[in-house]
C-alpha cells in the first residue's frame, strides 16, 4: 500500500511563503491500497486537495468509495471535510468511522458544521454523496483486503481520540495524534499498539525543550521513543506547529537525525510534507 501526505499541520494552517515546501494545510493523510482501496485519516485543510485530484477520476462521475477515519472532531482534524467537490456530487459513497463525544455523536457534529450558521448547505441531508457513519470500536474490521484496527489512545474532556491502524500483507502503519504520554499505561497501549509496524507517523509540533501550553501533545522524543522501541523502520513526524518554518523543521530533523546516528539507531525519521508519497 502507498501513503500520501494531504495537510501535515496542527492546529490551523499556515499558508506564507516559508511553509510551503512542507506545507500548511492541516491534518490528511490518504492510504492507497493494492486492490484499489482508498483510506484517508483524518479531514483537516488537506482533504480539500485531495478531494479535487480525487474529483479527475470516479469521484467526478459520482462512481467514487471514500474509507474515512477520523480520529476525534477537534477542528484541524475535520475542517476540510464539507468543502471538496466529492463529497457533493451524488452517488459517490463516503464511509466514515470516528468517536463519538460526549456531547454528540460524530454525524451530529458533521451535521453540525452544516448548518445554516456556518454553511449555506444547510445540513447533512441536503448534501450530495452518501455519508454513512460507522461507529468505531476495538474490533478490527475490512476495507477491501485491509485490516483496519482502532484504539482510544487518550481521552480529552468530551473528546476521545483515537490511534489507528493499517494493515495488508503483512506490512503495517500506525496513525497517532494528539496523544499526550501523561501516565505509563498510555504509553504501554500505544507501544503494543505501534509494535512491529513498519511505518509510525505520530503528531509532535513541539521538543521537551521548548516550554509552550500546548493542551496534551506528546513531544518529538516521544514519538522518537516509541518509535525505537516499537521497532519502527520510518518515523514521520507530522502536525507541525504553526509557527515551524521549511528551515526549522530542516534543522529539527537533521538534529535527532545526528543523534539517532549516534545511538546506532537504523530508525529512519522524516518531517512529513504535502505531497510525500511512500510505499509502506
Ligand atoms: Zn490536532
Amino acid at each position: 500500500m502507498q501513503l500520501q501526505f494531504w495537510g501535515v499541520r496542527g492546529y490551523v494552517p499556515t499558508t506564507t511563503a516559508e511553509y510551503l515546501r512542507y506545507g500548511g494545510n492541516t491534518c490528511c493523510t490518504a492510504v492507497w491500497g493494492s486492490n484499489g482501496e482508498q483510506i484517508v485519516l483524518d479531514t483537516g485543510t488537506g482533504f480539500c486537495q485531495l478531494g479535487d485530484k480525487l474529483m479527475e477520476g470516479e469521484f467526478g462521475r459520482g462512481r467514487g468509495e471514500l474509507t474515512l477515519l477520523i480520529t476525534h472532531t477537534y477542528w484541524d482534524h475535520i475542517l476540510g471535510l464539507p468543502f471538496p467537490g466529492i463529497v457533493h456530487v451524488p452517488g459517490n459513497r463516503l464511509r466514515i468511522y470516528g468517536p463519538d463525544s460526549t456531547r454528540g455523536s460524530l454525524e451530529m457534529v458533521y451535521d453540525g458544521m452544516l448548518s445554516p450558521v456556518y454553511s449555506p448547505v444547510y445540513g447533512l441531508a441536503h448534501i450530495g454523496a452518501t455519508h454513512s457513519f460507522r461507529p468505531i470500536s476495538t474490533e478490527p474490521f475490512m476495507v477491501g483486503q485491509i485490516t483496519v484496527r482502532a484504539l482510544p489512545l487518550s481521552q480529552r474532556k468530551h473528546s476521545p481520540i483515537w490511534a489507528y491502524r493499517i494493515e495488508e500483507a503483512g506490512r503495517a502503519l500506525v496513525y497517532i495524534t494528539d496523544v499526550r504520554y501523561s501516565d505509563d499505561q498510555i504509553w504501554k497501549r500505544a507501544h503494543e499498539f505501534a509494535a512491529g509496524a513498519q511505518v509510525l507517523i505520530h503528531s509532535a509540533p513541539y521538543t521537551r525543550e521548548e516550554r509552550v501550553q500546548d493542551y496534551g501533545h506528546s513531544r518529538v522524543e516521544d514519538a522518537i521513543e516509541l518509535a525505537i522501541e516499537s521497532q519502527i523502520e520510518r518515523l514521520f513526524l507530522f502536525h507541525h506547529a504553526p509557527t515551524r518554518t521549511d528551515m526549522d523543521l530542516d534543522t529539527l530533523v537533521a538534529h535527532y537525525r545526528a543523534q539517532l546516528v549516534e545511538q546506532d539507531s537504523l530508525l529512519q525519521l522524516d518531517a512529513a510534507g504535502e505531497g510525500l508519497m511512500f510505499e509502506v
